[in-house]
């Protein structure tokens, strides 16, 4: 009854946005969208296709003081276990293209995956995004994160990237402009909307393009626990040649789990959900592991995972 009373505050924005041909779910269960296959309900879960709706959406939402959350792959996020009051946004339709706009520039949309914007690449015989192969998110997830791995960044590629502002303007500004640097950018703790991004990359032979994707692959395969549910790395790089996964082996903690949340016995910097996992699980274990990491080695560690609702990572 609670949930259906909620519901109705939605009732104009569901009218306009379905007549325009946007699809809306109510009580959407995010766990469906997130690779920790963890979360609750969304009010409203809206897909959009193209950018002249997009803008009409974000115009509405900020007029009428709707909470919003853009969600891409979910593969860097925790979701409470109560969902979220207000609406979700995922690209779809036009933004899930990846295109060629010269001999060595690509054009991402933001809802594409990072996947297709390496199979495309391979495909053109464009060097560059190999890193990025195995990286499980998308495009706009990609910039928002300044994703990497391997000694290499998406901000190494970049030339530019284009989003709606709060006030519904599409902006674009160049990669000077982007604020990068390690897990992060201009958009962190923004609620800008990344639309598309161009990246520049090198021609190169496509069997030395392919073989390297393989070598990466091969080790993320080797390295990461990839039969469970995750979220990658659960905690940032605490830098001065620290990692955050010796650090939690190192304070005897593969293995320790609350419910069905895991350290990785594979990878102590992953947390993995072994079947029936639920936030709670996942944040009290981030709690413990963040309070025994300090104890024993005097470093705090920060998260790299995003929340979504009310989760409490703080000790
Ligand atoms: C097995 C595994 C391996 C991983 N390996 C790596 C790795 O090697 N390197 C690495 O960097 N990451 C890694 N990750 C983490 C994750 O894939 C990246 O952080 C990725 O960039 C997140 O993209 P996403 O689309 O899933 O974003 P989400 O998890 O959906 O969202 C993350 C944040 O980005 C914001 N966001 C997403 N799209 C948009 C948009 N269009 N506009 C505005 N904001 C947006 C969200 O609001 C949220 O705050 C890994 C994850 C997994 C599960």
């Amino acid at each position: 009854m609670a949930v259906f009373l909620d519901l109705f505050k939605y009732d104009d924005l569901i009218e306009i946005f379905h007549e325009k041909g946007c699809k809306i779910l109510k009580n959407e269960p995010l766990s469906k969208y997130t690779t920790f296959k963890i979360g609750g309900p969304a009010d409203l879960l809206i897909e959009v296709g193209d950018v002249h709706r997009l803008t009409e959406l974000v115009k509405y939402i900020k007029e009428n003081n709707v909470p919003f959350f853009i969600i891409g792959n979910g593969s860097n996020l925790l979701v409470s276990d109560e969902g979220f009051r207000g609406v979700i946004i995922r690209l779809c339709g036009d933004f899930n293209s990846v295109r060629l706009i010269s001999d060595n520039q690509i054009q991402c949309g933001c809802g594409a995956s990072l996947a297709k914007a390496c199979v495309f690449a391979l495909q053109n015989n464009l060097s560059g995004l190999e890193f990025a192969w195995g990286i499980p998110g998308s495009c706009g997830g990609a910039v928002y994160m300044n994703a990497g791995a391997y000694n290499k960044e998406l901000e190494s590629l970049l030339q530019t990237s284009t989003y709606i502002s709060s006030d519904g303007e599409i902006k674009t500004i160049s990669k000077e402009n982007m604020a990068l640097s390690y897990r992060k950018s201009i958009y962190t703790n923004k609620d800008y909307v990344i639309i598309d991004m161009i990246l520049k990359l090198t021609p190169d032979d496509p069997d030395e393009i392919r073989k390297r994707m393989y070598e990466i692959i091969k080790k993320r395969k080797s390295k990461q626990p990839l039969e469970y549910p995750n979220c990658g790395s659960v905690f940032k790089r605490p830098g001065n040649g620290y990692y955050a996964g010796a650090l939690i082996e190192k304070s005897g903690l593969k293995g320790k789990s609350f419910g069905g949340a895991m350290v990785s016995t594979k990878h102590a910097g992953f947390i993995v959900n072994t079947g029936n996992a639920v936030c709670e699980d996942v944040a009290k274990l981030i709690r413990h592991i963040k309070k025994t990491v300090f104890q024993e080695s005097g470093i705090m560690l920060e998260c790299e995972v995003k929340t979504l609702g009310k989760v409490n990572l703080d000790v």
